[in-house]
């Protein structure tokens, strides 16, 4: 364990690990997917024993055996497994675990996590003669597929929510280690911070914050009687160029990078767009999370076959910018290569 950093979390590396943790052990990896078939692969080459859980007819079937991966059904890949990896989507996971995961479980087993919201809103609830523990990339998945292959680390998050064996804390960093985690370095968190903190930032910034600032600032110019082309290039297109600069280095170089008069105007204007009403809604945002408002929702939205969920995303894809863009990107070859890699979601 290490924390000779200015961190409050503990933040493990490959040294801090002990892989025989994982490496005597029988991991099923349920669903794959972004992060199934990452892990899967990437545990299989370091020598783990893997068995790919998939339901008969599933479509992954093909894939992971061209793999070389074991395939069973994931009833038969738990009753195999000492670890089970539950990697299939957080909406069908109450349901995979009820058939497949809680039958097959033995005393002593892992249920392992890569996001925390089914065990944290208490949607599986597990037995208490089982270890429970996360692993979660802050990466998609096909990322921790090529920096393993690359030899290179992708940073992660673990935590441990129940430790029957006493062992569980060092056979979650031995899977880091073995999926390439730990060459990066793993954060320690609990699932109600990462659940939380997951949760609030996609609403906030990365995924609802930031669409919505972009579609408010394209409507504002648009209608000032700009031209949709300038509004989009304005507003979304070059976004990615500010990103990839914070994310190299900060606010910091983002500003330093910018001209004079752009880091003035933001720096003066950007409180007066996203001002203190702005903050409030964060908070009931952060609130509604923290409550439980927001995952009783999402459940009950799930349960009744998404009615809201498919009118909100048909409005998102036939809003004028997403026309615009469209058009748009077909001109410039410059945007097809990058969409094809980042068409996965971080979150
Ligand atoms: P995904 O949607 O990419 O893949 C899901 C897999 O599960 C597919 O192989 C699918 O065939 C299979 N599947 C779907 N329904 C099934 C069912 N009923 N029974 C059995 N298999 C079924 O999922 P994902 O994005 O890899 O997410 C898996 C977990 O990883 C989630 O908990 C998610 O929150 C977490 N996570 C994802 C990312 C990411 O970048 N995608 C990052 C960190 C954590
Ligand atoms: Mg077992
Ligand atoms: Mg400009
Ligand atoms: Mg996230
Ligand atoms: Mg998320």
């Amino acid at each position: 364990m290490t924390n000779d950093t200015p961190f409050d979390s503990n933040v493990y590396y490959e040294d801090d690990a002990d892989t025989a943790q994982i490496l005597e052990k029988t991991v099923a990896v349920l669903g794959y997917g972004s992060q199934g078939h990452a892990h899967a692969q990437n545990l299989a080459e370091s020598g783990v024993d893997v068995v790919v859980g998939l339901r008969e007819d599933s479509s992954s079937r093909s894939a992971a055996e061209a793999d070389g991966l074991d395939v069973e059904t994931p009833a038969e890949a738990v009753a195999q497994a000492d670890v089970v990896s539950v990697l299939v989507p957080d909406t069908v996971q109450p349901d995979v675990y009820e058939n497949a995961i809680e039958p097959n479980l033995d005393p002593g087993d892992t249920l392992q996590f890569a996001h925390g919201f089914n065990i944290h809103y208490n949607q599986i609830r597990p037995p208490e003669d089982v270890d429970v523990t996360m692993v979660a990339p802050k990466s998609p998945g096909h990322l921790v597929r090529r920096n393993y292959e690359n030899d290179e680390g992708t940073p992660g998050l673990l935590a441990v929510y129940q430790d029957t064996t006493g062992t569980a804390t060092e056979e979650a960093l031995a899977y880091a280690a073995t999926i390439g985690c730990a060459r990066a370095g793993v954060v320690e968190t609990t699932f109600r911070e990462e659940t939380e903190t997951d949760l609030f930032g996609e609403q906030a910034v990365l995924c609802g914050g930031v669409t919505s600032l972009v579609k408010q600032a394209y409507e504002t110019l648009v209608e000032a009687g700009y031209s949709p082309e300038m509004a989009y290039f304005e507003c979304l297109n070059e976004l990615k160029l500010i990103v990839d600069l914070m994310y190299e280095g900060g606010l910091g170089e983002m500003w330093d990078s910018v001209s004079d008069t752009a880091e003035y105007g933001g720096l003066t204007q950007g409180d007066v767009v996203v001002d203190e009403h702005a903050r409030e809604n964060m908070e009931q945002v952060l609130e509604q999370v923290q409550d439980g408002t927001f995952a009783r929702e999402w459940i009950a939205e799930n349960q009744a076959g998404r009615p809201s969920y498919t009118q909100l995303r048909e409005a998102e894809r036939t809003h004028e910018i997403e026309q615009v863009g469209e058009e748009l990107r077909a001109l410039f070859a410059w945007a097809e290569e990058e969409a094809d890699e980042e068409t996965e979601a971080v979150t």
